[in-house]
């Protein structure tokens, strides 16, 4: 059973939440979970900060202003992505049985230094580890149920159902 998806977390997909990263053939890929809308090619970009050596000060000063508030769009529409992959984090965990404030047992894995001034990617890796631990509980308790002696040996018993499940649709 998969409780969540481990690259749900932008700190722990290829993109680090950036919505496009770099491939091994040096290509650029889209990350179909964390690109925003706003979001466009990472070279648009320096092709326009390139041209504004040509332009004088009023176009310039056009570009800049173009281009911040474009990436105040592109901010505010990652932070609500940041709060949607939060909320799927809390559905997870409670799924598996947590109940109360979720946002209270967030506040107890938030890293000390940011106690006071967390951000939104804190609050996602806070919201991971509770719905992890809850995940793991949830597994564990299934196994016991399933009457095996540890998660790990319900976890091989699994994977050798899938492996013959798959050499019988080989054939
Ligand atoms: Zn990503």
């Amino acid at each position: 059973m998969k409780f969540f998806q481990p690259t749900l977390n932008p700190s722990t997909c290829p993109c680090h939440g950036k919505g496009r990263f770099l491939s091994d053939r040096d290509a650029w890929v889209v990350c179909p979970t964390h690109k925003v809308p706003s979001q466009g090619h990472p070279e648009e970009r320096s092709v326009l900060v390139d041209a504004m050596d040509d332009m004088d000060a009023a176009e310039r000063a056009d570009a800049v202003a173009r281009l911040a508030a474009l990436d105040a769009r592109i901010d505010e529409e990652r932070l609500a992505l940041h709060r949607r992959i939060y909320a799927q984090f809390r559905a997870a965990a409670r799924e598996c049985g947590f109940e109360g404030s979720f946002w209270e047992a967030c506040q107890y894995h938030l890293p000390c230094g940011r106690l006071f001034d967390p951000s939104s990617q804190d609050w996602i890796d806070a919201a991971e580890s509770v719905a992890r631990e809850f995940a793991d509980a949830a597994e564990a308790r299934q196994a016991e149920a399933d009457g095996f002696r540890s998660v790990l040996e319900a976890r091989l018993a699994h994977e050798t159902v899938l492996e013959e499940r798959e050499r019988a649709a080989q054939g």
